[in-house]
């Protein structure tokens, strides 16, 4: 069964790694600008560039909605792809000013489906980004993939080498108890486990998912 093998994953990296304190931010915007600006970015460079922005005192999403979006871009430089960022933040903020008053509270009452639903449809917010935003900033049960999620399950025999990202989402979405904190350590602990060892070239032997069935054959990367 899926969702046995699934709740052994978190198991056996919960109980060797114990919790990853995702996700760093003391806001729900700070949360939600963060997951725009970490694509294709480490994050010490998302933390300078929010760093910029706060002691600017910039961020809410009231004055970034009212700055200019070159006035923005400078701020968030760190984060690199900084004029395409800026952009991206600012189609959030003006979804979120024309649908809801710029409140995010206003989103509160929103549907998840719905809501991701309208998240995506914001140029630039991806289902990574978007599933982010959702999950940390919202704490709805919505699981986060990524490339470290699409290569510790296909090399677990968990799905065929080329799924999606929608079938990665679905697969650990719907086999595991919807609880959001639970997608949150979950998706920290895959990453935790594909910086570390679950590498293009595998690192097995040290790994905490070394006594399951698994195949680190390139082909599945
Ligand atoms: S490094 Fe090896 S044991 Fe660890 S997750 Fe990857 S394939 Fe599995």
């Amino acid at each position: 069964m899926i969702s046995e093998q699934l709740t052994e994953i978190y198991r056996l990296l919960f109980d060797r790694l114990g919790p990853q304190h995702w996700w760093p931010g003391q806001s729900q915007f700070e949360i939600i600008t963060g997951a725009i600006l970490t694509q294709n970015t480490s994050w010490p460079n998302v933390e300078k560039a929010i760093t910029n922005l706060k002691a600017a005192d910039l961020l809410t999403p009231e004055k970034l909605y009212r700055l200019d979006t070159a006035a923005l871009a400078e701020f968030i430089r760190p984060a690199g792809y900084f004029n395409i960022k800026a952009k991206r933040l600012k189609n959030f903020l003006n979804w979120l000013f024309d649908n809801y008053d710029g409140r995010l509270t206003n989103l509160e009452n929103v549907g998840t489906g719905q809501l991701r639903a309208e998240l995506l449809a914001i140029k630039g917010i991806g289902p990574e980004t978007a599933d982010s935003i959702l999950l940390y900033a919202f704490n709805r049960p919505v699981f986060v993939v990524d490339a470290y999620t699409a290569r510790i399950a296909t090399r677990h025999y968990l799905i065929e080498p080329g799924a999606d990202y929608e079938q990665l989402r679905q697969l650990f979405q719907f086999n595991l108890p919807p609880q959001p904190q639970l997608f949150n350590e979950y998706h920290a602990l895959l990453v935790r486990v594909g910086k570390n060892w679950c590498r293009p070239k595998a690192r097995c032997a040290d790994c905490p998912l070394n006594k399951l069935p698994h195949n680190p054959n390139p082909e599945y990367l």
